[in-house]
């Protein structure tokens, strides 16, 4: 998934912009929580600071104190392409002979890497990372350094060659390019903080945190470039360089990604989940006692399905906040310790009650069977599990880490079988026509990982 940050004061004396980036990051950290970082211009030169762990644990004050510039870019990683290490971390940074001189952090996954990242080394590129970053970084500069083609017509040359989803925030010393492929799969937003400073972020919820107001969705093929003389925006044409007529936003980020407070794709995020809810309680047969959310993120779907129906709801369960986030650690091992640590019922709360439980997904299912057997185990005389979305059957391609059909439950099994699995009295999902009837303008949506219709291509 991941997140990225760019941030350019006009006011050159501003200096301030590494330091909004860092609390843009502070807000996207439930996109990545892996290793984060900042490029920013020091007046002479291209800086760069990246580590493994949290925002808070990186950028401490005595960074903070460091790091003056009025142009910045950040990313927080969830790894997908390359391994979870320090090298694959970005933003990437390129060196030239008159010092650092590029700089790149993007949220997506390329398809076409291997194919690419080949083509490259076969003209003496030389790469140091497992990770697209780098390689959407060294075409782009290739072909400005090398086959002197301007930097927004090495970025249209990209969008022909490449496949795949990547929103991007690049500094080419001190100016600032922002760009989306074709399809906008994944989000990408353009804020502003009182006509002095332009924000670019992935989700609404990273301007807000620096108080900037929202000005559009940068569109997919759309490039942006600002520098001291102001904002340039150069938008081609998104069905020369893609293979359908539509977008493909990742619904995903609706259900599961997105922070609540977000608005994405035009969409309030709460809403739309709450939306979610409200469809799922349509098809119910089954009264229960009071409905739980497996928090956080399907709260507002347990919401909605609450209020549509008349139900109690309320959180039985309680999340302990300063564990990761469970889909996205990125080992198995660390995933199960994860769930028995981070959530605990309400004491005596479930006792003889009928219980729905409601998820925003299923992906692997281990963590919804060690929650199931944690709410029985408390008392609960019925269990019944309603998740927020289809059944996910498909891996993702773009920037998810769902990377094998044998890891994903419903590709290995039916309905009841993971009823089963789950040891839930009942189990029911969403369709993926009652999905597409929540979503408005579902033709420019990606739903490959429910229907393995993949409109961006497959990972070669
Ligand atoms: S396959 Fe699923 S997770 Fe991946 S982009 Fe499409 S909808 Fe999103």
């Amino acid at each position: 998934m991941c997140g990225i940050i760019g941030i350019y004061q006009k006011n050159k004396k501003a200096e301030s912009a590494s330091r909004l980036a860092i609390l843009g990051l502070f807000a996207a950290q439930h996109r990545g929580q892996e290793s984060c970082g900042i490029a920013y211009f020091d007046g002479e030169k291209l800086q760069l600071i990246k580590q493994m762990g949290l925002v808070k644990e990186v950028f401490n004050e005595e960074v903070l104190t460091q790091i003056p510039s009025h142009v910045a870019i950040g990313h927080v990683r969830y790894p997908t392409q390359g391994s979870s290490n320090i090298g694959n971390a970005q933003p990437h940074l390129l060196n030239n002979l008159s010092g650092p001189m590029f700089a790149l952090a993007s949220n997506g996954d390329i398809v076409n890497y291997k194919e690419l990242r080949e083509d490259l080394e076969a003209k003496d590129v030389f790469f140091e990372s497992q990770n697209d970053g780098e390689l959407i970084l060294k075409y782009i500069a290739y072909f400005h350094e090398k086959q002197g083609l301007s930097i927004v017509d090495s970025i249209k040359k990209l969008m022909k060659h490449f496949q795949g989803s990547y929103s991007s925030v690049m500094l080419v010393k001190d100016e600032l390019y922002a760009f989306r492929d074709p399809y906008g799969n994944r989000p990408f937003i353009l804020g502003e903080l009182n006509d002095e400073t332009y924000v670019f972020a992935s989700e609404s919820c990273c301007i807000d945190i620096i108080r900037a107001q929202f000005k559009k969705e940068v569109s997919p093929c759309e490039i942006i470039h600002v520098n001291a003389t102001g904002m340039e925006s150069i938008q081609l044409n998104p069905d020369e360089f893609r293979s359908r007529k539509h977008s493909a936003h990742c619904v995903f980020e609706l259900i599961y990604f997105s922070r609540p407070d977000s608005v994405v794709y035009d969409n309030a995020v709460y809403a739309f989940r709450e939306k979610l809810g409200k469809k799922l309680a349509e098809k119910e047969d089954i009264i229960s006692d009071v409905v739980i959310p497996v928090p956080d993120s399907s709260n507002f779907i347990a919401l909605g399905y609450a209020k549509e129906l008349g139900l109690d709801f309320n959180f039985g369960l309680i999340r302990n906040h300063y564990v990761g986030r469970t889909f996205i650690a990125p080992e198995q091992t660390i995933r199960d310790e994860n769930v028995v640590q981070k959530f605990n019922p309400l004491p005596g709360y479930l006792e003889g009650k009928i219980v729905t439980l409601i998820d925003d997904s299923i992906v692997r299912g281990t963590t919804l069977q060690k929650i199931v057997k944690m709410v029985r185990s408390h008392g609960a005389k019925e269990v019944h599990v309603r998740i927020g979305s289809p059944m996910v059957k498909y891996p993702c391609f773009y920037g998810i880490d769902t990377p094998t059909y044998e890891e994903l439950i419903a590709n290995q099994k039916t309905v009841e079988d993971i009823a089963g699995y789950l040891k839930a009295d009942s189990l029911r999902y969403l369709t993926i026509d009652e999905l597409k009837s929540v979503v408005q303008d579902q033709n420019n949506f990606c739903f490959a990982c429910f229907n393995g219709e993949y409109p961006i291509g497959l990972k070669k």
